[in-house]
């Protein structure tokens, strides 16, 4: 993995940024992509892969048939790793606004997809409140979890696996989020790559 790490940065060097002029400001595309490389291979060695190693051993161990749910799992895996930056859509009340009442928020991080629907058309009011991002902490993360658990518990009512892994990986995909801001930070999770973000 490391090697190949090093060998898409020599490529990126040699290929790509010496043939940028100057003045043109790619460095910072480039900082961002390599950045994200680095997040992703440890995303994947720290988080996703002991996490899919699990639910295939439990699948085993259960004789389970998980590989449907497996992939579903992933899919809301990297759906919950975006889902924190949904809160761009709550303002703050700059002149006497009505703030939004929780459940209005927690809509919009339940079913943000709904929600950009109906802004797309016009449709949403716009929603209000005095917390900066509201989504960017743990809270959030577990209500985004207890959610995926009620739509796991009407996908798979007598499987108990599969009822509580879609939640674990929708957390899991959220918590990611949330320490590549450098809002959580476990501890066997010190070893995360450094990122612009920390030295902001
Ligand atoms: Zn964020």
């Amino acid at each position: 993995m490391m090697n190949t790490k090093e060998r898409l940065k020599e490529y990126w060097d040699a290929v790509i940024s010496n043939r940028i002029p100057p003045h043109a400001h790619f460095h910072k595309v480039e900082d961002e992509i390599k950045e994200h490389y680095s997040l992703l291979v440890w995303a994947w060695k720290s988080f996703l892969l002991p996490l899919i190693a699990l639910y295939l051993i439990l699948g085993i161990v259960f004789h389970n048939h998980i590989l449907g749910s497996l992939f579903l799992s992933l899919l809301v895996f990297f759906y919950s790793n975006f889902l924190p930056d949904a809160d761009v859509l709550v303002n703050r009340p700059e002149n006497n606004e009505r703030k939004s009442l929780w459940y209005e928020l927690y809509f919009l991080l339940c079913l943000a997809p709904i929600f950009l629907f109906y802004v797309m058309k016009g449709r949403a009011n716009p929603l209000y409140t005095e917390k900066p991002k509201p989504f960017h902490n743990f809270s959030a993360a577990i209500i985004w979890g207890a959610f995926l658990l009620i739509v796991s518990s009407l996908f798979w009512p007598d499987d108990t696996l599969k009822k509580l892994m879609l939640p674990l990986f929708g957390i899991a995909g959220f918590s990611f989020h949330l320490m590549v801001d450098g809002i959580l930070n476990f501890f066997w999770m010190k070893n995360r790559p450094d990122t612009d973000r920390d030295k902001k």
